[in-house]
């Protein structure tokens, strides 16, 4: 890291720190305000500098950090945690027609010789992987990742000479 933290390890107002969203950019003061945000991911943070915590300000979630001295820990949020119950929705989620598409296919197999033969796999290929992408698109909206900035950063670095 460049810029040189200041003496005290603590969370302070005048202190630059890693962002806890998108782990690129780094947050800092805005001006005038106890309000910190993030140069890369925008985002907007309340500060408690007592308690060493940041909290996402632009979000309906209720997500905080903790600051330990050295980097941001989450701090688990009531009701709001992504359990085993969601995890194990979301696998049914996904295999679950692919497991009804699968039993199909072996329970009545395409005649080897037939045109359509590679159907029922390239099907069950699209139907996990489209399942799975509406799986990953949900768990990004829910924690609000900054996606489209990681890839226009990437993009940045490949094809830009003066970066
Ligand atoms: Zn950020």
């Amino acid at each position: 890291m460049l810029k040189a933290h200041s003496h005290s390890d603590r969370f302070h107002d005048k202190g630059t720190y890693p962002c806890p969203v998108c782990r690129h950019g780094e947050i800092s003061s805005m001006l005038l305000m106890e309000t910190f945000a993030c140069n890369f991911c925008q985002h907007i943070f309340t500060t408690n500098f007592d308690k060493q915590v940041l909290k996402m300000a632009d979000s309906q979630l209720p997500l905080s950090w903790y600051w330990n001295g050295k980097n941001w820990k989450g701090i688990q949020r009531e009701g709001a945690e992504l359990g085993w119950g969601y995890l194990i929705a979301g696998l049914i989620f996904v295999l679950f027609p692919t497991g009804i598409i699968g039993i199909g296919a072996y329970l009545f197999p395409p005649l080897p010789d037939s045109p359509l033969s590679w159907l029922p796999l390239v099907w069950l290929i699209l139907t996990f992987f489209s399942h799975l992408f509406c799986l990953v698109w949900l768990v990004i909206e829910y924690y609000q990742f900054p996606i489209f900035l990681y890839i226009r950063a990437i993009k940045r670095r490949l094809f830009a000479s003066d970066y």
